[in-house]
């Protein structure tokens, strides 16, 4: 028998994967299925973008760059987080890595190991405390709460902190249950964070352009004390219609910053070349893509919670930020995987069950409304039958 070290009995995984897959066999066996599972925008990345990869190809970047990412890319982040929030960052404490969950990997790797807390948000992104159980430190969660518009408490927060809390994890605007918290309440976290030096922060800002309502992105970065601290998770997956790109960025603390470039060595060597040209591109050219996409998400997005709380049972806030609706289904007398589990089987409606983002997540489920305006109103009408139905 093969032995490995315990961590790896302890890894989890995303079970947006999985029903990804589950959805792919249906429809594969001529089942009609509407997905509303997995967390990407269902929009084409923009052309410009696509075209500086072949470009980049063509030109012959086709070779090995800075594990750390080329500079002109890193350069175009450090601008861009300043033009959008007027932050002052280092293009040298900038790191180009495959994707934005590989920042959480490098991250929950530094300060995880036993004996360790680690907060994290719950119901939040699964990989977070699967990570934090792979490193053998204690996953301590964050309550995520409906009635506080799904935003994080400053207060229920800091008072999770202990003297063996190493890490905090923060994410807003956030998966799965669009919230997006209120600078006054990121003000007041980050003031009481200033009480706890040894503790770092990973913010994790991938949905920092996916607000709604006249919302304003709030950065960690912008708090001069905890800059020291503070390792900000972003990329281009969500914003860019890139996330089969494999791409993200993260911004290190200068005492970090070694470490995780040694990390890349080690593991991946560098981003695949093309794809940082596709970045920059992303970057530094026209950004009315992003704001058609948006404009397309916020018009879905009222309408998913109009037709969500046109169901008996079922009620949901209107999101903030990312393309994800959270609707409360407790009255409906589900339990909340398997009624996720029963739309697929039944109507064909994929949506991921919200125990798959934490305890807290039981009686809510996620839907992605990353789909037409038609297929969303076909798949609430599909389950809105189904529920009347089941009663
Ligand atoms: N962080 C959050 C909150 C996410 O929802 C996701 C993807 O769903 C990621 C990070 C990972 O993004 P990527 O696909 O770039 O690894």
């Amino acid at each position: 028998m093969l032995t490995t070290i315990p961590g790896f009995d302890r890894i989890g995984e995303e079970n947006a994967f999985a029903v990804l897959a589950r959805a792919q066999a249906l429809a594969a066996e001529g089942k009609n299925i509407i997905n509303l599972g997995i967390g990407q925008p269902d929009f084409p990345t923009p052309e410009n973008i696509a075209e500086a990869a072949i470009k980049a190809i063509r030109d012959g970047h086709h070779g090995y760059t800075p594990a750390t990412g080329i500079l002109p890319l890193r350069q175009a982040v450090a601008a861009d987080l300043d033009r959008r929030f007027g932050v002052d960052v280092d293009p040298e404490k900038v790191i180009i890595v495959p994707g934005g969950k590989v920042t959480m990997f490098a991250a929950i790797l530094m300060f995880g190991e036993p004996g360790a807390e680690i907060l994290y948000p719950d119901p939040g992104f699964p990989i977070y405390r699967s990570m934090i159980e792979f490193t053998g430190a204690k996953p301590v969660p964050i309550p995520i709460r409906e009635e506080n518009g799904f935003a994080f408490s400053a207060e229920e927060t800091l008072a999770l902190i202990t003297d063996k809390t190493r890490l905090i994890i923060l994410n807003s605007p956030a998966n799965p249950c669009g919230g997006v918290t209120p600078k006054a309440e990121v003000d007041r976290l980050a003031a009481g964070l200033e009480n706890h030096p040894n503790v770092a922060i990973l913010s994790d800002e991938i949905y920092d352009q996916m607000l709604y309502d006249g919302e304003e992105h709030v950065t960690l970065l912008s708090y001069p004390a905890l800059r020291d601290r503070v390792i900000l998770l972003n990329g281009w997956s969500k914003t860019y219609a890139m996330t089969g790109w494999r791409l993200g960025y993260s911004v290190w603390p200068e005492a970090l910053y070694d470490k995780v470039r040694k990390l890349a060595v080690n593991a991946w060597s560098c981003v695949n070349a093309p794809a940082q040209y596709a970045a920059l591109e992303a970057l530094t050219g026209p950004q009315d893509a992003v704001a058609e996409m948006m404009a397309a998400f916020d018009a879905r997005r009222k309408l998913v919670v109009d037709l969500l709380n046109d169901i008996p049972g079922v009620s949901c806030i209107v999101p903030k930020g990312a393309f994800y609706a959270f609707p409360n289904i407790r009255e409906t007398g589900w339990k909340a995987k398997k009624l996720a589990s029963a739309l697929l089987e039944g109507p064909g409606v994929a949506t991921i069950g919200g125990p798959d983002f934490g305890t807290l997540g039981e009686g809510y489920i996620r839907l992605s409304y990353a789909n037409s305006q038609d297929n969303i109103r076909e798949a609430l009408i599909r389950m809105k039958t189904f529920l009347e139905k089941t009663e």
